[in-house]
């Protein structure tokens, strides 16, 4: 195997022009227990990006945040920007795995990893999350939504990553909900972040509602956010929720239980939030 630890985007762009099936590592926490599962896994070149600086950072600006794609969930979780703006990823990173894995695991890697269950996703996509992309046709930058599609799956070319995502500040308040087997180490069962706000009459102004491991990518529960901003009630419209996920029987848990979980909670939480 052959590793490369290039310093910069630069170097990065050289090593795609001189070589084919480059493995990127980030954090590793995804990519070194896979290959351990399957030593047969062709792992030929790896490329290290930990060294990339243009990668690293957390930066604000008036109308958003920029977060580098090195930006390790701990990072995420001290940040008193995330935590003032994006309560639902302020509040994954506290249910993500242990401090060792924290301090490794990066946003980018969790998100390139498109699981299903990956912490942080739910809460991008409700606070609508673009992805930064650079490789050797240029620049470009895709809604998460867009980016993952499918069980580890992305629209990312083989000569380009991600190298930054970009979060819009808004007002909108946001919560994540994780179950997990354990309280922590655990993969999730079930996840989901909300984002609302509720107008001075008591009506909805907005909400989006994004959950994982009930599909094969995390899905936006559109049909059931409808029927609440035209009026509906949440114990009847909770049951619309069905047509909506995919769930599907694993170890940790069966397609019947996900299925119930994620009804029984979502409707207790939109209760605690919208009282009529
Ligand atoms: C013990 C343990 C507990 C865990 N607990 C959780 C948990 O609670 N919640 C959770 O969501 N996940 C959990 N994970 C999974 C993992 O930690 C996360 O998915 C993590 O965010 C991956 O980031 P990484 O930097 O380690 O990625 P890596 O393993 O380095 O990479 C993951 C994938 O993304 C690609 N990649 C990484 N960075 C980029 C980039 N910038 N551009 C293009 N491709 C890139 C890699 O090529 C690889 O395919 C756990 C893992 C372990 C081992």
């Amino acid at each position: 195997m052959k590793y490369f630890a290039p310093k910069s985007l630069e170097e990065l762009k050289d090593l795609f022009l001189s070589n084919h099936d480059l493995n990127i590592l980030a954090g590793g926490t995804d990519v070194l227990p896979r290959w351990q599962d399957n030593p047969s896994l062709k792992l030929d070149v790896l490329v290290d990006i930990k060294k990339i600086p243009e990668l690293i950072g957390i930066k604000e600006s008036e109308t958003d945040i920029k977060i580098g794609a090195l930006t390790t969930v701990q990072d995420l979780k001290k940040s008193d920007i995330i935590k003032k703006h994006f309560s639902s990823i302020y509040e994954a990173t506290c249910q993500f795995a242990g401090v060792q894995i924290r301090h490794r695991a990066t946003i980018a890697g969790n998100i390139c990893n498109a699981s299903p269950a990956g912490d942080l996703l739910p809460g991008l996509y409700v606070h609508n999350a673009v992805i930064q992309i650079s490789g050797l046709k240029g620049e470009r930058v895709v809604p998460i939504h867009q980016f993952i599609t499918g069980v580890g799956k992305t629209i990312l070319e083989s000569d380009e990553i991600v190298v930054g995502i970009v979060i819009p500040k808004s007002s909108i308040k946001s919560l994540f909900y994780k179950l997990g087997l354990r309280q922590s180490m655990a993969i999730s069962v079930v996840n989901f972040a909300i984002a609302y706000e509720i107008d001075e009459n008591n009506n909805w102004k907005s909400l989006q509602i994004a959950a994982g491991s009930v599909a094969p990518t995390v899905i936006y529960l559109k049909t059931f956010t409808d029927a609440l901003f035209s009026g509906s009630d949440v114990d009847e419209s909770i049951q619309l929720v069905d047509d909506e996920i995919s769930p599907i029987d694993d170890i940790r848990a069966t397609a019947s239980y996900r299925s119930k979980v994620i009804k029984n909670v979502l409707m207790h939480i939109i209760k605690e939030i919208y009282v009529r």
